[in-house]
C-alpha cells in the first residue's frame, strides 16, 4: 500500500517526519509522501522549512528503509494559480481549499497554467457548490489531456462515486492519499483502495 498525502508538523500536521515514517514502516507501507501546505497559508512550507524537512525525510529514509517522497499541497486561487516556495519537490498536489461558485473553472485554469501532478480531494464535500455535468466532463477531459492524477482521498471521502464511474472509460491516472494530519490516520487508505478497485481497477496508479 502507498499513501501519497500526509501532512507533517512542518505545516498543520501533528506528527513529525520521523514519527510518520516509523508508523508507515510498522504498517508495512511501500511508499509515503510527506505533503505539507504551501506558502499561500501563513503556516505553510516556505523555502527554509522545505530544506529542513528534506533533511528529516532523508534521515528517515535511511533509518526506516522505505520510500518517502517530498511533496507539497498548493491551494488553487480564484485565478487558477498556485504558489510554491523555491524548492525541487518530488511532486505537487493542487487542491481547492475554499468555497467557490467556480470550482471547475479554477481547476481547469490551474491545469492549463501550472505544472503539477495530482488534483487533491476532487469535489470534496467540505464546500458547497453545484455539480455541473458539462463542466465536470470538461474537467476530466483536461485532467486526461494533461495526464494529471485524480486523487482518491479517504479523509474527505471523495471523489463521489458517480465521478469515479465516469472515469471508467478514460485514461485517468489515480493517486491514493489519506490526507492524514495526525499519526493515527497515516496509511488509512483502505477506503481509497476499495474505491479504486471497484471503479478504476485498470487505471494507472500515480507514482512520483
Ligand atoms: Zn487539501
Ligand atoms: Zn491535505
Amino acid at each position: 500500500m502507498i499513501d501519497l498525502h500526509i501532512h507533517s508538523n512542518f505545516s498543520d500536521g501533528k506528527a513529525s517526519v520521523f514519527e510518520i515514517a516509523k508508523k508507515a514502516k510498522e504498517l508495512g507501507l511501500k511508499a509515503i509522501a510527506i505533503v505539507d501546505h504551501s506558502i499561500e497559508l501563513s503556516f505553510g512550507l516556505d523555502e527554509r522549512k522545505a530544506k529542513l524537512r528534506q533533511i528529516e525525510i532523508e534521515n528517515a529514509r535511511s533509518l526506516f528503509g522505505i520510500k518517502i517522497y517530498s511533496g507539497i499541497e498548493c491551494g488553487i486561487n480564484h485565478q487558477g494559480e498556485i504558489f510554491l516556495p523555491n524548492f525541487d519537490f518530488d511532486f505537487i498536489i493542487a487542491s481547492v481549499h475554499e468555497n467557490t461558485v467556480d470550482y471547475y473553472g479554477r481547476v481547469i485554469k490551474c491545469i492549463e497554467k501550472n505544472d503539477f501532478e495530482v488534483l487533491g480531494h476532487p469535489l470534496s464535500d467540505m464546500f458547497e457548490f453545484v455539480r455541473d455535468q458539462k463542466l465536470e466532463e470538461k474537467m476530466l477531459d483536461t485532467l486526461e489531456a494533461y495526464g494529471i492524477a485524480l486523487e482518491i482521498n479517504s479523509t474527505h471521502r471523495c471523489p463521489p462515486e458517480d465521478l469515479l464511474m465516469s472515469c471508467a472509460d478514460r485514461r485517468i491516472v489515480v493517486s491514493i492519499g489519506s490526507d492524514a494530519h495526525r499519526l493515527e490516520n497515516v496509511g488509512k487508505v483502505e477506503w481509497c483502495e476499495e474505491r479504486r478497485k471497484k471503479y478504476l481497477r485498470r487505471a494507472e496508479i500515480f507514482v512520483p
